[in-house]
């Protein structure tokens, strides 16, 4: 089986690769520093929710750039926080609205999200399933 690797952003290598969730999500993984790429709207899919950054707006004003290259789509990333309620940063292309949490994030994502009621179980939920399926963040 051939997989289409695309390159991790932060590894800059083509270290990401194609995991199918069992709800027929696409997520892609990097096989070295373990961070996830969501494309856009695959978060919010995957867990439920209308946007995968919940207050994108509010979010986006304290958005940073980030030299970091998109694996999709060659855009540039920036950095935002994923809540308010959290100081957990992700970095989301501006062109194709992807995202991508370093190694543990979405872990912090998931124990974050308890301070966002709708969050919680759909977070612990995410981390779980990877979990089963072998993900495992240093
Ligand atoms: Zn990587
Ligand atoms: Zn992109």
């Amino acid at each position: 089986m051939n997989q289409q690797k695309f390159d991790c952003p932060k590894c800059k290598k083509p270290t990401l690769s194609n995991f199918n969730t069992s709800e027929g999500v696409v997520v892609d993984f990097c096989d070295q520093c373990f961070g996830i790429w969501f494309d856009k709207d695959e978060l919010a899919n995957y867990i439920e929710l209308s946007k995968d950054i919940p207050e994108i707006k509010e979010m986006k004003e304290q958005a940073r750039k980030t030299g970091l290259a998109c694996p999709k789509c060659k855009g540039t990333l920036e950095e935002l926080p994923f809540s308010s309620q959290t100081n957990i940063l992700v970095d989301r292309c501006e062109s194709c609205g992807g995202i991508f949490f370093d190694a543990g994030e979405i872990i912090e994502a998931e124990k974050a999200s308890a301070a966002l009621e709708t969050l919680e179980d759909r977070m612990k939920t995410v981390v779980k399933r990877f979990a089963e399926q072998g993900y495992q963040p240093v």
